[in-house]
């Protein structure tokens, strides 16, 4: 073969390679501009939170089952007035980051499930336990950050008895196919006082204090509901960020 051939071959490579060949940008994602959004100082909310709890002025986004909420407001703290049935938000929602603070009573009073127990029920059927589990024994499925009667929490995290602690809950919604039948799961994942104690779990089904639970069809959206269980828990510092991209 004559020089100038092996020329044009090896520019005809060199041409052809640099045509298939990838380039960074083919990696990049321009679809979604991600929304600017302001982080809280410490644990206030950041700017696209929903504020369901800071104030007094906040009574008005929750709801009882009769009406009107019942339970005490004191500044800045909720607190379970016993009796009086649990409280729900007005506004509905699927899929949420939720930050809450809660406190049980400084006063021990009672033992296992009797002892600061309340509750945050995800959709008003997935119970995330709050219970005062500082050195109080109970069923580790229903201990504090328990999903409860699911999973027992990876560790126990608990301050003592009058201090405030957080739940950092990332809750995905379960879907329902339109014949009503599962279509996806429920999973949560939940930090207490910024340690994982639920990572990514997969529930099984509502929460059912007898029984196996086991998932029926709701909708896609529905109330965060805080429990009356008898015990004055306290609540504070109440923020939900919605990721559902469902209406
Ligand atoms: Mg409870």
């Amino acid at each position: 073969m004559k020089p100038h051939l092996y020329l044009f071959i090896i520019i005809g490579l060199l041409f052809t390679s640099n045509c298939y060949a990838q380039k960074p940008e083919d990696t990049e994602d321009w679809t979604r501009k991600p929304a600017v959004v302001t982080p809280g100082e410490g644990t206030t909310p950041p700017s696209d939170a929903i504020i369901l709890y800071n104030n007094p002025s906040d009574r008005d986004k929750w709801e009882g089952t009769t009406g009107e909420i019942k339970w005490t407001t004191k500044g800045s703290t909720l607190e379970v007035a016993k009796g009086t049935g649990e409280i729900h938000t007005r506004q509905k929602f699927g899929d949420i980051q939720l930050h809450i603070e809660w406190s049980s009573p400084k006063k021990v009073s009672g033992n296992g499930q009797g002892r600061g127990n309340s509750g945050i029920f995800l959709m008003g059927l997935y119970e995330v336990q709050v219970l005062d589990s500082y050195q109080n024994e109970t069923y580790y499925n229903g201990q504090a950050g328990s999903i409860y009667k699911q999973s027992a929490p990876l560790v126990n995290a608990c301050r003592k008895p009058g201090e405030w602690q957080s739940y950092d809950i990332l809750f995905t919604a379960p879907r329902f196919n339109p014949d009503k039948t599962l279509k996806s799961p429920a999973y949560v994942t939940v930090l207490h006082n910024g340690v994982l104690i639920q990572n990514h779990f997969q529930l099984t089904g509502k929460t059912l204090f007898i029984g196996k639970p086991e998932y029926t069809y709701h909708e896609s959206r529905l109330p965060i509901v805080l429990q009356d269980h008898g015990n004055p828990v306290r609540y504070r510092n109440i923020w939900v960020r919605d990721l559902s991209s469902n209406p």
